[in-house]
């Protein structure tokens, strides 16, 4: 019997029709090309699945632990995969040694197939019975679960682990967005969390050297490193905001210093986003976190711009944004105690609920025009990979 060792690699969400789908799926599989190179193996597809075959066992665990990055995959299993002919699976599946309590699991996606996937799993578990003397049928606490699959492409795949993926849609499907990434705990995951729908990332960083340290700077670019390797690479966007809360500072109210501080950011954010060609910007903003997180304030911050901005933290609590923070590896990063830019200057009482009306009354006397453009003239720029 014709045999061999295969990982079956399973993506959800991709309900798209047509050629949407098709695209989808195409770019799923570039995702996955591009995250295991240097390794060998190849990849084939079949409806509702990707089989991915050919490669070096000795690296099945570390092909492994780079597809559970790929956006788009929700599961993956390491399975066997036989010819898909009834007597053939009875045969393979009548080689398997089980212990204990079990049930089986079929699909029969290929409806050619001459059983239904009720009556496969019924037979199956008959097989399993007369095969096993200590095997019992447990339909719901089982301990083992065999999972048989019957696929398009004449195989079938059989199984009985299944690895969690990350789920999302497949990078770069949404489009590129840009992210503004501090050194704190929040931003490394509204990025994150937006990448998983899809978006490819850009970032950009305010720093305020010499009041911020050459080390805060080392941090983001290590966040954003970390990022990477679920995004492949990001560029990175360094830009000087220490003049900016110099004039700030001097002009204008101490109360409204963050908020203005915010818009002036999301205008140099747009500006790099028009440059940049991305269609959205990203923050990891959570409502009535601080006094700059207020509706009334990301209101007023919002009011700059015309592009989206995302903010999927936005209904999360502290803790949960930990959660996720310490689950995709930046939390250890994120609490290194580096000062970021908005601490720098700090009011003692911020505003609360400020209105764009006394925002841009303060604003008047700044030049933000030539504050935008020299900031941005002070752009460092660099790409990160994993
Ligand atoms: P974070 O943990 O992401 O730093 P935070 O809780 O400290 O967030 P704020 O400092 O008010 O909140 O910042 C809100 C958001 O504004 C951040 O999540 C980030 O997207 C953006 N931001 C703040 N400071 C900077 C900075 N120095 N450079 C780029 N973006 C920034
Ligand atoms: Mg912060």
């Amino acid at each position: 019997m014709e045999k061999r060792k295969v990982l079956l690699l399973k993506f959800g969400e991709l309900f798209l029709k047509g050629k949407n789908k098709r695209d989808f799926e195409k770019l799923l599989m570039n995702n996955i090309k591009s995250k295991l190179k240097g390794h060998d193996f190849s990849l084939e597809y079949t409806s509702g699945r990707i089989i991915l075959e050919n490669y070096d066992e000795f690296e099945e665990s570390i092909l492994i632990e780079k597809l559970r990055t790929v956006f788009g995959l929700i599961g993956i299993a390491k399975a066997v995969e036989i010819d898909g002919d009834y007597e053939n699976i009875k045969n393979y599946v009548s080689s398997i040694s089980i212990d204990g309590t079990f049930r089986v699991s079929a699909k029969r996606a290929d409806k050619r197939f001459p059983m239904t996937s009720v009556e496969l799993e019924r037979n199956l578990g008959e097989v399993v019975l007369n095969s096993n003397k200590n095997a019992k049928v447990d339909l719901h606490t089982p301990s083992v679960i065999l999972y048989v699959e019957v696929r398009f492409n004449g195989k079938c795949y059989i199984y009985h682990e299944n690895i969690k993926c990350l789920g999302g849609l497949p990078l770069g499907s949404g489009g590129e967005a840009l992210l503004l990434l501090s050194g704190g705990i929040d931003s490394p995951v509204a990025g994150y969390l937006m990448a998983k729908r899809g978006l490819k990332l850009q970032a950009v960083h305010f720093h305020s050297y010499p009041y911020t340290s050459e080390q805060a700077k080392e941090k983001v670019i290590e966040l954003a490193r970390e990022l990477s390797s679920y995004v492949d690479e990001i560029k990175l966007h360094i830009v000087s905001f220490t003049k900016i809360q110099e004039q700030i500072h001097m002009n204008c109210d101490a109360e409204y210093m963050i908020t203005i501080m915010r818009r002036i950011m999301m205008r140099i954010a747009e500006k790099i986003c028009e440059r940049e060609n991305l269609g959205a910007i990203i923050t990891g903003e959570s409502l009535g976190q601080v006094a700059s997180q207020t509706m009334q304030s990301i209101n007023v911050t919002n009011s700059v711009v015309s592009l989206p901005v995302f903010r999927p933290l936005i209904s999360f609590d502290k803790e949960e944004i930990m959660d996720i923070a310490k689950s995709i590896g930046t939390y250890e990063t994120s609490i290194l105690p580096y000062e970021d830019c908005c601490t720098v200057f700090l009011p003692k009482y911020p505003v609360i609920k400020p209105t764009i009306k006394r925002a841009e009354h303060l604003e008047r006397f700044l030049n933000i025009e030539l504050l935008v453009s020299e900031a941005i003239n002070s752009e460092e720029v660099m790409v990160i990979k994993n």
